[in-house]
């Protein structure tokens, strides 16, 4: 990290409580820029900041999120030990040198000094890096007085102005020494009422025998723990298992999106295709399983229905709903972010005589679609897959879209024994690319600003990367693509163009073009699913201009028609982020139930924890990259972390984890105020914000900063000692 310094000039009145928002937007976590100092002019049209960060790009890249796109960023060293060594008196005089004149300063620093004692002394003085002058602060003074010495020692400035001093800093706990304490027992808990105790103890229970899961329970065995895992499905793959509706595939190119933990399967597992069809990845869990002897330790078709913590055992009494009972030092919900299925609620719809399937629970013998009318509802990623596999087998297809959405081309294609023979060799490099891209993928984001290069320029890297595979539009776009409004709105114009030229008729053109932000959505990747509207058989109806009034014995009823079906594909998504956490009786120590405690939305730390809940870790749950990011690296990045957790419990001798409230509190307002910084926080009609299920609160339940920064937010917390949680 380096130290830049910016003094901008202020078109609008800025005030402290201004700094202090500025200093919460998401930007600075997102580009890891610190701002350790801000001198604020008196009169409000004057900033003085100064930044650590990895480049001077990176605090362009802030600035110009905050609405300072002319600010010149000059690298300097802080004089005399540093920004945190400073001390910060309440105001100051700001001297500058514009141009970093050496000859008036340098060559006469002792002269400097010896006229600014008189002041209260030097506060800090900032050199350009090349050893000229930048701005010094001076501890008192009148600006005539300062000035006029400055003058007289022959370092005349070129702008002296009197400032209120501030650190801008948000008190993060990430910076904080680490500090453990015994939790307090709770006499209230104590007492609580715990069910019949279980006749079986185990060191942890995972729910779930997904992805999340089996690397949990795989990662556990290794550590020599004892594990049950409930899986509800009769066979492991978690969305896998339950996601077998036609063109169901991985939207990560799927060498980067396996388990990382051996590299004999990685070595030995033959990948058919760059994004795996849902039965490739079906067997791979399955062959995971049988191969590392997990399947032992699951218990399939079975839920578990409720986990009560019992204060005096310092145990999760675990109840499932075939009656088992066990008891367990651990509760790990791997229960998935995408599983409950969210079924639309319109009049009616018990009524239809027809096939009605949620994508999320297609049955396993398939469904006849061939010469038969089918309507499907719903075009985010599920919908798109669907629409754009069986719209030539079917008779007529009937697509009820609500919200157009941003597809982008995936460009699958078959893997080649030398594609595997790549990624063999390639995987250490493979998996640090995956570790340096902001959502977990082999794409990297673009140093660069969109706004920083000329109009060809990008137009030119955003048809680059619209040529090549799966994510790259997304995530090796410019580096501002989420945080800028501007540089956003000219890609999603650029994807706005490609479904232009490839949709004949250009009504039908128009209904399919998003107006939201790219991104603010999980984006489809697609195999030809513009093209599909140009076929005589389909037909797209927007439920904008025509909602549907209900469903009947034989079709769909909207405003203006009905359209007679056979088959009804409900591709209408998920409870999502807290659905399969929130249908499970978790109670906490003090008899609250999770579903309580998230009344009004999710609120964890780094997404693993909650507060009130000793000993609950969450894979995948709200509030982590998962949503945005290849889902196979941010699972793992939550199992290390949770696995590293439990080996700093054992060293301690301690038993017991839980976040205090304030820590808890603060990752959550974080993640809101990430949001609220990114374009995200624009487009709060998703299920990144519970938007599609009705009634549940809207309130962000993903980390919008991205996999990298969440993860280096982890890791900053385990690097310190895990300040924020209580370990006894
Ligand atoms: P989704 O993104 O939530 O999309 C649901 C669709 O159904 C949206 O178009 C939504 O419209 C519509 N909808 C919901 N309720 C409706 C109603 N009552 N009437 C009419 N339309 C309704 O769900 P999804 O497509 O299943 O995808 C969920 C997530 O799963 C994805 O974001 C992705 O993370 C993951 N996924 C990944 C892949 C992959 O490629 N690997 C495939 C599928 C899913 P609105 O937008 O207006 O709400």
């Amino acid at each position: 990290m380096s130290d830049y310094l910016a003094i901008l000039d202020l078109q609008t009145l800025v005030d402290v409580a201004e700094v202090k928002r500025l200093a919460r937007h998401g930007c600075l976590d997102i580009h890891r820029v610190s701002w350790p100092l801000c001198a604020l002019a008196e009169d409000g049209r004057r900033m003085l900041c100064c930044y650590s960060a990895q480049d001077a790009e990176a605090v362009r890249l802030v600035l110009r999120q905050q609405g300072y796109r002319e600010a010149a960023v000059v690298p300097i060293t802080a004089g005399s030990g540093g920004f945190e060594s400073m001390n910060r008196p309440d105001a100051c005089v700001v001297a500058e040198w514009a141009g970093g004149d050496a000859d008036g300063v340098r060559a006469r620093a002792d002269q400097v000094e010896a006229a600014l004692v008189e002041f209260g002394n030097l506060v800090q003085d900032f050199a350009r890096r090349d050893g000229t002058a930048a701005a010094c602060l001076v501890g008192g003074g009148e600006v005539d007085r300062v000035a006029d010495r400055l003058d007289a020692a022959g370092a005349a400035a070129s702008r002296v102005w009197r400032a209120k001093v501030i650190d801008p800093r948000p008190d993060r706990l990430f910076g904080a020494a680490a500090t453990t304490v015994a939790p307090p027992p709770n006499p209230r808990a104590a007492g609580a009422a715990v069910r019949a105790a279980a006749a079986e103890t185990v060191d942890a229970v995972v729910i779930g025998a997904g992805m999340s899961g089996l690397g949990m329970l795989e990662r556990l065995l290794r550590m020599g723990l004892s594990v049950r895992v409930y899986e509800r499905g009769a066979d492991v793959g978690g969305v896998w298992y339950w996601n077998r509706y036609p063109g169901a595939r991985v939207d990560s190119e799927v060498y980067s999106y396996g388990y990382a933990f051996s590299d004999a399967l990685v070595r030995d597992w033959a990948w058919q295709e760059l994004f795996a069809a849902q039965p490739d990845l079906a067997d791979y869990f399955r062959h995971v399983a049988d191969r590392f002897e997990l399947r032992g330790h699951v218990r399939f078709d079975t839920r578990v229905s409720a986990a009560v913590w019992d204060e005096a055992s310092g145990r999760w009494q675990v109840e499932t709903d075939t009656g088992e009972r066990v008891a367990a030092r651990f509760l790990i919900a791997a229960s998935g972010s995408l599983t409950e299925p969210q079924l639309p609620d319109y009049p009616g719809i018990e009524t239809f005589r027809g096939d009605l399937h949620h994508t999320a629970r297609w049955p396993a013998a398939d469904v006849e679609l061939a010469g038969r009318r089918v309507g499907v509802i719903g075009t985010g990623a599920s919908g798109v897959q669907v629409i754009q596999t069986i719209a030539a087998k079917v008779a007529a297809l009937t697509v009820f879209q609500r919200t157009p959405t941003y597809c982008v081309p995936q460009r699958n294609r078959p893997l080649s024994d030398e594609d595997r023979t790549r990624v063999v060799a390639e995987w250490a490099d493979i998996l640090a690319a995956c570790r340096k891209s902001d959502g977990g993928f082999i794409h990297v984001a673009d140093r660069r600003s969109g706004l920083a290069v000329t109009e060809s320029e990008r137009e030119a890297k955003f048809e680059a990367l619209w040529q090549r595979p799966g994510f790259a539009f997304w995530f090796s776009n410019f580096a501002d693509l989420m945080m800028s409004e501007e540089v956003n709105a000219l890609a999603s114009d650029f994807v706005r163009r490609k479904i232009r030229e490839r949709v004949a008729d250009p009504a039908v053109a128009a209904r399919l073009m998003p107006d939201h932000p790219f991104g603010s959505k999980r984006v489809p990747l697609e195999n030809g699913y513009y093209e599909v509207f140009n076929r005589g058989n389909v037909r797209l109806v927007d439920l904008r201009e025509t909602p549907i009034e209900g469903v009947t014995p034989t079709g769909i009823r909207t405003t203006t028609e009905s359209h007679p079906l056979d088959v009804i594909v409900c591709a209408t998504g998920f409870d999502a982020g807290t659905g399969a956490l929130t249908r499970i009786h978790i109670q906490g120590k003090d008899g609250t139930t999770l579903a309580d405690r998230w009344r009004n939305g999710p609120s964890t730390f780094l997404g693993l924890l909650v507060a009130g809940f000793p000993n609950l870790f969450i894979v995948n749950g709200p509030h982590n990259a998962a949503a945005l990011c290849n889902a196979g690296r941010c699972i793992e990045q939550n199992v290390d972390w949770i696995a590293r957790c439990l080996d700093e419990l054992r060293a301690r001798g301690a038993v017991r984890v839980e976040p205090t409230p304030a820590a808890e509190a603060e990752w959550t307002e974080h993640v809101l105020d990430v949001a609220a910084g990114s374009v995200l926080g624009r487009m709060t009609n998703s299920w990144f914000y519970g938007a599609n299920v009705p009634g549940k609160p809207r309130r962000v339940t993903i980390y919008a900063a991205g996999a990298k920064v969440y993860r280096q937010q982890c890791e900053a917390v385990a690097a310190a000692g895990y300040p924020g949680l209580m370990m006894g």
